[in-house]
C-alpha cells in the first residue's frame, strides 16, 4: 500500500454499540495493524435529536475492554482533532459556503409541509417525488430566486437548508473493495441536505469533510452506508479532493439468515447483542465471556483466512487480516460457531 493507512471508527453516540458496530471497529483496527497504519475514533454527534448521554463513554469503554483501543481519539489529538464533530461545527459551515460559491450547492427554503403536499400531489399522479432536477423549477430555492431575494430572506431569519446540487443523468462507476464494481444513476438521487436549519451539518457533509481533513485512506463501514457512497464520491469531486477507498462490510444477519440483527434483538441464542451491559441488558462482559472470544467470533463470521483455522488471537488476526477475504454475503450470527469459538478460551 503506497500511502499511509489511516482508518477510523466513526460511531454516532445514539446508544450502545451493538456487535455489528463492534465488528466494524474491529475490522478497521485489524486493517490498520496489518498495514502499520493508524486507527482513530471520531464521534459523529451532529444530529442532536438522536444524542444519547453515556453512549460515547460506553463506546470507548467497550473498545478498551476488547483490546482494540484507537491510536488517536477524542481529546488526544493535536494535529487532526477535535474528534467530536459537535466541536467542529463552524468548520463545516465554511465548507458548505464553499460549495454554494462554486455552484455545487444551493439554499432551499421549502417547509416540511410544502414538501409533503408536493409529494402527495405527485404520488396521486403515479409519480415518485424526488428532490432533484426534476422538480428544481417549482421548489423554493436560490436556484430560482435571485441572489438579492435569497440574501434578504436569510437576513430576515427565514429557515433554510443547504442542499447538494446532484449532477443530472450521470452513471457513476465506483469501486468498493468488498463489493467490487458498483454502479449508481445520479438521476435517482435526492439533492441531499448538507447543512440544516439548526446550524449543524448533516452526517454527509461532516463525514466527508472530516475524512478529508483527517487524511482517512480507507473508509471501512457497514453496508447500510453503501447507498451514501455516490453522494460522498460526488462531494469529494465537488471539493476537488481525492476520495478515500471504500469497503462496505456485509451486515450481521439473524441466525436464520433472514433480516438484520438489531439492538432490539436483546439476545440471540443465549448470547447478548452488546459487548457491555446497557440499560439493564447484559453484555458479553457481564455474561463472563472473554473479550478474546468475542473478537475471535466476530472476525470469523463473514471472514476467514483461507484455511480451516478457527481460533485466532487479536495479535494473529492483526497479521493475517485481509479485506479481500471478507465475504460479500451477509454474515449470519451462527450460534453453534459462537459456542465453539467461545469454548476455545
Ligand atoms: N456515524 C455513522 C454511523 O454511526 C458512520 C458511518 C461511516 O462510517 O461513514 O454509522
Amino acid at each position: 500500500m503506497s500511502k499511509q493507512v489511516r482508518v477510523r471508527f466513526a460511531p454516532s453516540p445514539t446508544g450502545a454499540l451493538h456487535i455489528g458496530g463492534v465488528r466494524t471497529a474491529l475490522f478497521n483496527y485489524l486493517f490498520a495493524k496489518k498495514h502499520n497504519g493508524v486507527f482513530y475514533l471520531r464521534i459523529e454527534d451532529t444530529d442532536q435529536t438522536r444524542f444519547v448521554p453515556g453512549a460515547e463513554a460506553y463506546i470507548m469503554e467497550a473498545l478498551e475492554w476488547l483490546g482494540i483501543s484507537p491510536d488517536e481519539t477524542v481529546g488526544k489529538n493535536e494535529k487532526f482533532g477535535p474528534y467530536r464533530q459537535s466541536e467542529r461545527k463552524d468548520l463545516y459551515k465554511i465548507y458548505a459556503d464553499q460549495l454554494i460559491n462554486s455552484g455545487w450547492a444551493y439554499f432551499a427554503f421549502d417547509t416540511p409541509e410544502t414538501l409533503t403536499s408536493l409529494r402527495n400531489e405527485q404520488e396521486a399522479q403515479g409519480k415518485t417525488f424526488i428532490y432533484n432536477h426534476t422538480n428544481r423549477e417549482i421548489l423554493d430555492t436560490s436556484l430560482v430566486i435571485s441572489a438579492e431575494e435569497t440574501a434578504k430572506r436569510i437576513a430576515n431569519g427565514e429557515h433554510y437548508v443547504i442542499r447538494f446540487k446532484t449532477p443530472v443523468d450521470e452513471t457513476l462507476h465506483l469501486k468498493d473493495i468488498i463489493r467490487g464494481d458498483v454502479k449508481f444513476e445520479t438521476s435517482l438521487l435526492d439533492d441531499k441536505v448538507l447543512f440544516k436549519s439548526d446550524g449543524m451539518p448533516t452526517y454527509h457533509l461532516a463525514n466527508i469533510v472530516d475524512d478529508h481533513l483527517m487524511e482517512t485512506s480507507h473508509v471501512i463501514r457497514g453496508e447500510e452506508w453503501l447507498p451514501s457512497m455516490p453522494l460522498h464520491v460526488l462531494l469529494y469531486r465537488a471539493f476537488g479532493w481525492d476520495a478515500p477507498e471504500f469497503a462496505h462490510l456485509p451486515l450481521i444477519l439473524k441466525p436464520s439468515g433472514k433480516g438484520k440483527l438489531s439492538k432490539r434483538d436483546g439476545e440471540i441464542g443465549g448470547f447478548p447483542v452488546f459487548p457491555l451491559e446497557w440499560n439493564g441488558l447484559k453484555g458479553f462482559r457481564e455474561e463472563g465471556h472473554l473479550p478474546e472470544s468475542l473478537v475471535n467470533f466476530l472476525a470469523m463470521i463473514g471472514w476467514n483466512d483461507g484455511t480451516e483455522k478457527e481460533h485466532f488471537s487479536l495479535e494473529e488476526l492483526s497479521q493475517v487480516f485481509d479485506l479481500s477475504r471478507v465475504h460479500k454475503a451477509g454474515a449470519r450470527f451462527d450460534i453453534e460457531k459462537a459456542k465453539s469459538v467461545n469454548h476455545y478460551y
